[in-house]
């Protein structure tokens, strides 16, 4: 132990002196190196008849009204290569974003623990995962292939175009289209579960009903984001970062990349965007949402909108917050990148033998006799048969990317509220955004506290992971996150 320690003293000390003696070249390495980024879209549009599943029930896509796309950030140090993708989907499973790692490692040679790959979260787009978010796939459907190969070819594209630039973030607070959809109610015939019992917190509870007591969580108003431009100012890219959920309002069977591809067309216009080559790249991504959307419970419903009016209106409003906030923003021409990323076991939650018995007596039960208590009884029914084969412990990556001294997480799941506030107070950089279903898609992580209330998010079927997945994600991360802060500049490894 000594020994190890005087050895590895004995090597720094030398590392310093030949520093030391070799001072203008060490000290003027990092000015001399060219801070570079480059930003591409690729169309990962389904073709029509492939199911939707943003609801309770799959149905074929029949038109689409906006196309959807794998959006790409390449951002390079001199030292250090990290690509950023935001894909318009609902959830994409680790397995497939994995197979997009390894053709896009292929083809640029960046690690794949410095790509971060995230789904959206729109509502209106069509699967992209196999029968279990918890079983890994080994086997692809074609639009599984499609997807990953576009993908790829986004962070390709993106590394083309790679050019001198500057970046920038700030952030701004967007309050008003933030409601935590989680209610304490007083009324216990709200509170039923598939389970056959009662809840204490009722998830998107009946508008203005007198039984609403309070929201059982917080919001985030922040709206985070990054931009990047040339050295003679040209729009590269903006990645934005907000924790709405969806907004939905969209006819059925029709394909759309809700809000976000909005906010990605009009932010494009309002940062001078438009025609410029290489072609300028917005995103928004999704924040830590898993518990708040924008129905006011309080009101009554308000003035009907038409479709796609509503997310046109949120997409208005993000993008004008963030426009007005990036006048104010300062630009750099060097930051150091680093990534990090690791792999924590979760033990799965199993069925427990009153469940069982529950949905045995749910499934025997003859099919014309209405004993259902809960709507939702058949659909857990059958999603805790399919748990049968689950195993018993699963490994999700968890992953940090730092840009100077803004530092992001990646969860791969739909993320309270709180667990992203947790994550920006304790961080060690000065400024924090979480994006969630960040390489890959296992259902809510609802934090303790939440999974004993209760309610739509915490069931079994809904959730997967044990009840204490948020404290070991926050802590790993927090980890991750002091790593990549002590760290002077980052090797790649792959
Ligand atoms: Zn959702």
């Amino acid at each position: 132990m000594i020994k190890d320690s005087f050895k590895r003293n004995s090597v720094l000390v030398l590392l310093f002196l030949i520093c030391l003696v070799a001072s203008p070249p060490c000290l003027a390495t990092e000015k001399q190196t060219v801070f570079k980024a480059g930003a591409a879209t690729s169309n990962i549009t389904p073709p029509l008849g492939q199911l939707i599943v943003g609801g309770w029930k799959p149905i074929p896509a029949t038109q689409v009204h906006d196309e959807l796309h794998a959006r790409s950030i390449v951002l390079d140090d001199g030292k250090t290569q990290v690509a950023i993708v935001l894909c318009d989907n609902v959830g994409i499973p680790e397995s497939v974003f994995d197979l997009a790692k390894e053709q896009a490692h292929k083809a640029t040679g960046i690690p794949k623990s410095h790509m971060l790959l995230a789904s959206t979260h729109t509502h209106s787009a069509t699967t992209a995962r196999g029968p279990s978010k918890v079983i890994r796939e080994t086997e692809f459907t074609e639009y599984q292939k499609f997807l990953a190969s576009r993908i790829s070819d986004s962070i390709q594209r993106a590394l083309y175009q790679l050019e001198p630039a500057r970046i920038g973030w700030g952030k701004v607070d967007e309050p008003s289209e933030l409601h935590n959809r989680r209610w304490f109610v007083n009324d216990t015939s709200l509170l039923t579960n598939p389970f056959g019992g009662i809840d204490r917190v009722r998830m998107n509870p009946p508008r203005a009903h007198k039984a609403l007591d309070r929201p059982a969580g917080p919001t985030d108003p922040e709206i985070s984001f990054i931009s990047i431009q040339s050295l003679d100012q040209r729009p590269i890219a903006l990645l934005a970062n907000y924790s709405l959920h969806y907004v939905g309002g969209v006819r059925s069977g029709e394909i759309s990349a809700d809000y976000f591809g909005y906010f990605a067309r009009i932010i494009t216009k309002k940062l001078n965007g438009e025609n410029q080559h290489p072609p300028f790249v917005g995103i928004l991504s999704n924040g830590t949402s898993g518990d708040v959307n924008n129905i006011n419970f309080t009101q009554k419903n308000g003035r009907r909108y038409k479709q796609y009016e509503k997310m046109q209106e949120v997409a208005e409003k993000v993008a004008s917050r963030v426009q007005e906030a990036h006048q104010q923003i300062k630009f750099h021409d060097w930051v150091p990148l680093g990534a990090m990323t690791a792999n924590l076991p979760l033990k799965l939650r199993k069925p427990t033998p009153e469940m069982l018995e529950h949905f045995e007596k749910v499934t025997s039960a003859p099919k014309n006799k209405s004993r259902t208590r809960h709507s939702r009884e058949e659909i857990y029914a059958e999603r805790i048969a399919g748990l049968k084969d689950a195993p018993d412990e699963i490994k999700i990556p968890l992953q940090t990317i730092r840009i100077g001294d803004l530092g992001i997480a990646a969860i791969p799941f739909e993320t309270f509220t709180e667990t992203g506030l947790e994550l920006k107070d304790r961080s060690p950089f000065a400024e924090t955004f979480t994006i969630e279903l960040a390489n890959g898609s296992f259902g809510y992580l609802p934090t303790p506290e939440q999974h004993r209330w209760g309610g739509y998010e915490t069931w079994l079927g809904t959730n997967y992971v044990e009840k204490d997945a948020t404290t070991k994600i926050v802590s790993t991360l927090l980890k991750l996150f002091h790593s990549l802060k002590d760290k002077q500049s980052s090797t790649q490894k792959n």
